[in-house]
């Protein structure tokens, strides 16, 4: 099984301001892949896809679009100017400010550039909040497959309903 990629989202994006989480992707020098895939992974995973999107009605720029096949958000970081009214205007928080950078960002999966007992630099700088090994796919787990890479998240409708739970 090819080794992959396990993004803990939660604990990411819980302790972002402690984390300086490097990158070796040279698309430029302040490249930092995985602010990229917390923004895919948010727009994928966490999104509630609200059928209304304010997110994208906030956006004065034209920047962020919901792609009606997929039913997913994407931003267009060329026109994208980082004023973050998208993140103000989600109520449910999904879009963290830092995931909107004024600079494009990209993740490769270090493609080409692992040798055999390698692992990427921002597994080596997450203090554990990302991995890299044969992980495969957990539910039960909330370890869920998203592209090439596995992400740990509670899933936002199992939130709900164990909030619920309490309130009654
Ligand atoms: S941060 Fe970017 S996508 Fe969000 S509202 Fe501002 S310009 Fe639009
Ligand atoms: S407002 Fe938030 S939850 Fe709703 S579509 Fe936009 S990003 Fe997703």
């Amino acid at each position: 099984m090819a080794k992959r990629l396990l993004i803990e989202l939660d604990e990411i994006s819980k302790s972002w301001n402690n984390l300086n989480i490097k990158c070796s992707y040279p698309y430029h020098f302040k490249n930092s892949g995985i602010v990229s895939l917390r923004e895919w992974l948010a727009f994928q995973i966490v999104c509630r896809k609200c059928e209304d999107y304010p997110c994208v009605h906030a956006c004065r720029y034209d920047a962020l679009e919901r792609v009606e096949e997929t039913g997913t958000n994407v931003r267009n970081d060329c026109l994208c100017v980082s004023c973050k009214s998208c993140a103000v205007a989600c109520p449910f928080g999904v879009i963290y400010m830092e995931i909107l950078p004024f600079l494009s960002f990209h993740c490769d999966l270090c493609e080409g550039r692992l040798k055999e007992k390698d692992v990427p630099i921002c597994v080596e700088t997450s203090q554990s909040a990302i991995k890299y090994g044969d992980f495969k796919e957990e539910p039960d787990k909330n370890i869920f497959q998203a592209g090439q890479v596995l992400v740990k998240v509670k899933p936002w409708k199992k939130e709900l309903v164990s909030k619920k739970g309490e309130g009654q």
